[in-house]
């Protein structure tokens, strides 16, 4: 399965943004992107202005580099998103907030999307007692997300669980990280998905 595999905080700077992309570690006083406020490379200094487009298509980046999706895939969620009834840009960031690896992440089994997406991958988590190693699986309304009952002592748990213990869970998802387990409770509205991401520039984009 493909995956972008670079420095996340590169990621963070050619945005010019703080992305979180390591999680909670973001708030530490290391941060690239207060470091160096502007793009990685050789002309990443010189002062730009953005077109529409250009504003258009750093937004599509943004939202790829947040959930970890590639080109394709995220293609894919737009033309869904599209045919489901209701506002484009909302069903987009619904269907990626309801990725797997993102429920896993909002419920603080990774400190990270990228740890969440690995705890997955690595066939520790169980969807309604199922295991399910696929990180862009979408999760449903009442589902029960949950580290497999041999792997909760696992040490990597505790550590993390030490980390995201105190992390604000959505409102549409339940979680108790004591137990290592989140339900989804509804369908989240988009007041409720607090990443920073203009999503009509992307509907626009795509609407070309
Ligand atoms: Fe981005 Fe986090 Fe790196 Fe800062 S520390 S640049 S927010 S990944």
């Amino acid at each position: 399965m493909a995956r972008y595999i670079g420095s996340k905080c590169k990621q963070c700077r050619r945005e010019g943004k703080k992305l979180f992309l390591k999680g909670e570690r973001c708030f530490s006083a290391a941060c690239s992107v207060e470091k160096r406020p502007y793009a990685p490379g050789q002309h990443g200094q010189a002062k730009k202005k953005l077109s529409e487009y250009g504003l258009q298509l750093r937004e599509k980046q943004k939202a790829k580099r947040i959930y970890g999706v590639l080109e394709g895939k995220f293609r894919t969620y737009f033309e869904e998103a599209d045919r489901k009834q209701g506002i484009t840009g909302e069903n987009l960031l619904r269907l990626l907030e309801l990725r797997l690896d993102n429920v896993c992440y909002r419920i603080g089994l990774g400190r990270s999307r990228t740890e969440a997406r690995q705890v997955v991958r690595h066939n520790l988590i169980t969807v309604n007692g199922k295991r399910v190693n696929i990180p862009s699986y979408q999760v449903k309304v009442g589902d029960v997300i949950e580290v497999k009952e041999d792997a909760k002592s696992f040490e990597r748990f505790k550590l993390t669980a030490e980390v995201t213990g105190s992390r604000i869970v959505p409102e549409w998802l339940e979680g108790d990280i004591e137990n290592l387990r989140g339900t989804v409770k509804a369908l989240p509205t988009r007041e409720q998905i607090d990443t920073d991401i203009a999503e009509t520039l992307i509907v626009e984009l795509y609407s070309k």
